[in-house]
């Protein structure tokens, strides 16, 4: 399922390659994880993995 909205993804970015493994299991290049980042609408397959890891 397609979506043109930009989400915002929570992720770890590698100090080796620069990419960002998200995690909802996406992997974003390192030149194509800028900005943005902080101003779209969060992807809640992120914030959901975000909180479970967080517990309640
Ligand atoms: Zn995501």
């Amino acid at each position: 399922m397609a979506s043109n909205k930009p989400l915002v993804h929570r992720g770890t970015k590698s100090w080796w390659t620069g990419d960002v493994k998200t995690l909802c299991g996406l992997t974003i290049p390192g030149r194509d994880a800028k900005s943005p980042w902080f101003t779209s609408p969060a992807c809640p397959e992120c914030e959901a993995k975000h909180k479970a890891r967080k517990g309640k």
